[in-house]
């Protein structure tokens, strides 16, 4: 018999860590590929189907490693056709994941990265519940695996639960697992990670991986934005604009701003205008958000006119500002306020 300890989740290693593994086992570099296409186009988690492998081989691998997976919890489908699918972690903590269908027929997946997030920004319900704990890669690309089981999913934004620099590590096996070419074969174009400002990881990750970076700014001013996002305290708004300026962007890559909306709070037209300020020098865009109310905030949704001002106002001086729909409100699709409901009913 092994001991656990030896027995690895193949959907914990990248690529390269794939094919260190393997060659522990004296196998050549493409059998790693053969494993890849097994796991993630094929989505077969037991090694007795791998066929194109040595039975020996897979008798070796089954002793060595397991292959890990989701089962569904619960759906809730909007009637916008998003769905949100909630996932049982083997610890009993339970993660979130919506499937938002866009324009033109292609599905964008959501997310999580953490159970719970460390970061307390007062708008948001996943704040409220504090840092449980760090979604490992396998939880994190097992997120994709279990609804491409179902759906085709196009694009991917790491902007459900938690803050993705949080848990940085995980988060960049997690993408090199997805850009995998033997894999799932993302292009770094199609998957965008959101951050609510950790400045230092910010950097980082442009060092050691490429994605769409999107920043949660939601405020013109430090004062507002420290009372809506605490991190704004540890890296202000001029510090966070540094760090998007030096962001790596490929040619006609920009940095995607969202901003939550809230009625009376960053709606005006002193904002509005400020927002112009900041950008100046970025490659960006501006995705306007209302504010989806729930019973954790006190916050209030934008009146439409304000809204229609303030995308304007961008718009007039040549900021791309798109007007997101705040998919999903019937379900609770916001950040969070599934796994809120469930709680409560529990
Ligand atoms: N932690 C990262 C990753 C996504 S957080 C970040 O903050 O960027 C979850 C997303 O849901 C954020 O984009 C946040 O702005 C949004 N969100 C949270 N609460 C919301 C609410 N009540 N209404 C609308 N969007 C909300
Ligand atoms: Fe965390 Fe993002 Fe929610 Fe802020 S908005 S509490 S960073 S999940």
């Amino acid at each position: 018999m092994m001991t656990t300890e030896t027995v690895v989740d193949l959907k914990n290693l990248t690529p390269s860590a794939l094919v260190d593994f393997l060659a522990g086992m004296g196998k050549e570099k493409f059998r790693a590929d053969q494993v890849l296409r097994w796991v993630y186009q094929r989505g077969i988690a037991d090694f007795s189907a791998m066929t194109d492998l040595a039975k020996s081989f897979r008798e070796d691998l089954a002793r060595r490693a397991i292959i890990s997976d989701f089962t569904q919890e619960t759906v809730e489908i909007s009637a916008d056709g998003t769905r949100k699918f909630l996932f049982r972690l083997d610890d009993g903590r339970s993660v979130e994941t919506v499937l938002i269908p866009m324009e033109g027929g292609r599905n964008t997946l959501c997310i999580s990265t953490q159970v719970g997030c460390a970061m307390q920004c007062s708008f948001c319900l996943t704040g409220t519940f504090g840092l449980e704990r760090n979604l490992t890669t396998s939880e994190i690309v097992n997120q994709v695996c279990a609804v491409r089981r179902d759906y085709p999913v196009d694009n991917i934004v790491l902007m459900g639960m938690g803050e993705p620099l949080h848990n940085l590590d995980n988060v960049i096996d997690a993408l090199q697992i997805l850009y995998a070419p033997a894999g799932f074969d993302y292009g770094p174009r199609k998957v965008t990670l959101s951050t609510s400002g950790l400045v230092p990881q910010m950097s980082e990750l442009g060092r050691r991986i490429k994605v769409n970076l999107a920043v949660s700014l939601n405020a013109t001013t430090d004062q507002v934005r420290d009372q809506l996002m605490p991190i704004n305290r540890r890296y202000p708004l001029q510090e966070l604009m540094r760090a998007c300026r030096e962001f790596p962007l490929a040619p006609r890559q920009r940095i995607t701003f969202e901003y939550i909306l809230i009625r009376g709070v960053n709606d005006s037209p002193a904002d509005a205008k400020r927002l112009v300020r900041l950008l100046h020098g970025i490659k960006a865009k501006v995705n306007l958000i209302p504010f989806n109310e729930h019973a954790g905030s006190s916050c209030q949704a934008p009146d439409e006119q304000a809204m229609r001002a303030f995308q304007t106002y961008l718009l007039d001086r040549n900021i791309v500002a798109i007007r997101r729909a705040g998919k999903g409100q019937d379900i609770s699709a916001a950040c969070g306020q599934l796994k809120g409901k469930l709680e409560q009913k529990l």
